[in-house]
């Protein structure tokens, strides 16, 4: 995995990385993990949840049990638009 490098999850305590020990998807939106600290010296492990929220680019092949709102950006860009074809 190199996304890491990029997107970085702090601990609480000491501000060292994270580590995702395990995560459990419980919908297709909502999943929890476990977290654990890089640093031996700290030892902290926690539990997250992580909710995807809203749709920035709506996907081609979409899951037709999934509803998401979108951001409001693109909310007004298709408000606009169905108004453009009207
Ligand atoms: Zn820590």
């Amino acid at each position: 995995m190199t996304v890491h490098n990029r997107h970085r999850i702090p601990c609480p305590h000491c501000g060292e990385n994270l580590r995702v020990r395990k995560s459990q998807g419980l919908t297709p939106l909502y999943r929890e993990a476990i977290f654990e600290c890089r640093n031996e010296d700290c030892g902290w492990r926690g539990k997250a949840s992580i909710e995807i929220t809203h749709t920035i680019a709506p996907s081609d092949i979409p899951n037709p049990t999934v509803a998401l709102p979108f951001v409001p950006r693109l909310r007004e860009l298709i408000t606009k638009r169905a108004h453009a074809a009207n």
